[in-house]
């Protein structure tokens, strides 16, 4: 026997699920839990069966949903049928899956951040629960829809801000996506908690207005005072956040206060970077001229292991001399190419120190090379313009 029960998907069209025939169900009866009429006080009477099935990490179950209606027909609530409330707490109506496979699903993809295939395969090897890639994506934004509905619950809301004098509010567009609509997000910044999202065509006034309305109602709803707003201070957030919220301060966002300075540092940065780069230059000939000289003395001496004992100590420190120099183009051209950091760590500052001190160690071996130290020939060295 092929059982099917159905999907909702994304666009909520119904798609039958079909049971794989062996599967073994556990069938569980449920109930209205009350016994008499809300509105007459007659006893309710059983006036129909419903019989989904739903997949637990415990194994499938087979719910069957004894649904009552009052059968007085004079009583207004006659035409209305009552489901258990039971078979809500196990799986939503139209579900496949039950609410612990699914908070399942919502923490492996979102705090492990498993992809779909990997939730799709453990789902089967260890559940034995077998849904298409397109099923557990329909799953995992329900998951997200449930998250956000609960997080924006009244009363989770209301136990969040407990012990919170006053909110600070801050109201942001993001753009996902090039040719994507915006998305406003409204965030509260002592709880840390996003608020709001809306998807908004245009930043015009009275589109924006409407979620700073929101906002006020949630504002009002917790009973709390706001203690200021920020944003990036568009001319719609100044106009509506003044229009709905008289005397709160409104304060430009650290955020982009920073960024807009940060583009003439930046600016400034990359230009320096590119002049120094100019300066700096010649790593290349250097190093072709040092592997060219290291080449000419290995060639004859093979192999290298009687070479290194028949060797004289002036050709052994030649050779050392060398690998130093190339050693030194390797770390230029690495300071060179580091492009790393932001605004407050700006890669060519970073740059000018390493430069600098690359130039006073090479000072170092000259002053030691002058003092005797060094008794390399100083051939195999060609200048190195390090722009001073
Ligand atoms: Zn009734």
């Amino acid at each position: 026997m092929l059982v099917t029960h159905h999907i909702l998907d994304k666009e909520g069209t119904l798609m039958p699920y079909r049971w794989p025939v062996d599967t073994e169900v556990t069938r569980i009866a449920l109930a209205v839990e009350e016994q008499w009429c809300r509105t007459c006080g007659g006893a309710l009477t059983i006036c129909d069966h419903r019989h989904p099935r739903v997949f637990t990490l415990t194994g499938p179950l087979h719910l069957v949903c004894k649904l009552a209606h009052c059968p007085t027909r004079a009583c207004p609530a006659h035409p209305q049928t009552l489901s258990p409330a039971a078979e809500t707490a196990i799986a939503m109506p139209w579900w496949v899956l039950g609410w612990d496979v699914v908070c399942w699903l919502g923490q492996r993809r979102f705090a492990r951040h498993w992809s779909v295939g990997q939730i799709r395969a453990e789902l089967a090897d260890t559940y034995q629960i077998r849904l298409s890639a397109d099923a557990i994506e329909t799953y995992i934004h329900r998951y997200q829809q449930m998250l956000a509905a609960r997080r924006q619950a009244p009363g989770q809301l209301a136990a969040a801000y407990a012990d919170v004098e006053a909110v600070m509010l801050a109201i942001d567009g993001l753009q996902p996506e090039k040719g994507h609509e915006t998305l406003y997000v409204v965030r509260e910044l002592e709880r840390k908690r996003v608020w709001f999202a809306e998807p908004l065509l245009s930043s015009a006034t009275t589109e924006v207005q409407q979620l700073l309305v929101q906002a006020r109602v949630w504002v009002e709803r917790l009973g709390k005072g706001v203690r200021l707003w920020m944003s990036d201070k568009q001319d719609a957030f100044v106009r509506g956040i003044a229009a709905e919220f008289p005397g709160v301060p409104h304060r430009y966002c650290a955020n982009h206060f920073l960024r807009d300075v940060a583009k003439p540092v930046l600016e400034a940065d990359s230009h320096a970077k590119v002049k120094m780069r100019r300066t700096v230059r010649g790593l290349r000939a250097i190093e072709r001229e040092v592997l060219a000289a290291q080449h000419a003395t290995d060639a004859p001496q093979f192999p290298a292991v009687q070479a290194e004992e028949s060797r004289c100590p002036q050709a052994q420190a030649e050779e050392g001399a060398r690998d130093v120099v190339l050693d030194y183009c390797a770390a230029v051209r690495g300071i060179l190419n580091d492009d790393q950091g932001g605004p407050l760590h700006p890669p060519g500052l970073r740059m000018a120190e390493a430069l600098g001190e690359v130039q006073a160690s090479l000072q170092r071996n000259l002053a030691a090379k002058k003092g005797g130290l060094l008794t390399t020939d100083s051939r195999g060295w060609p200048d190195t313009s390090t722009g001073g």
